[in-house]
């Protein structure tokens, strides 16, 4: 039995040794070995910069009409945000005002 596994390129067929990472590249076409973890991986790194907040980059080059909207659907956004969690705070509340009630 090896210690190196070889994985096999999607795109060519030819074997490449698998280091492990996910963006690694074939060694003879250059295609990723593993598309489907490449693509989780931009997945997971688009959620985390939303997590953050920063739907929309303001640069300084943007022309002040660009930055107005940019900052107005960041405004849209988080207030989105805010309300579905206001919501649910303010079901879990009556919940609780209910269950104290009928107690
Ligand atoms: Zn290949």
């Amino acid at each position: 039995m090896s210690l190196v596994s070889e994985i096999k390129c999607p795109k060519c067929g030819a074997w490449s040794p698998s280091t492990g990472e996910v963006d690694a590249k074939c060694v003879k076409c250059g295609a990723y070995l593993e598309p489907e973890r490449v693509a989780h991986e931009e997945e997971v790194k688009l959620a985390e910069s939303q997590r953050t907040g920063y739907y929309m980059v303001i640069s300084e080059n943007d022309e002040q009409l660009t930055q107005i909207y940019k900052i107005f659907v960041n405004a849209v956004r988080w207030s989105a945000y805010y309300s579905v969690m206001l919501f649910f705070l303010f079901i879990a509340a009556i919940i609780f005002i209910i269950g104290l009630i009928a107690l």
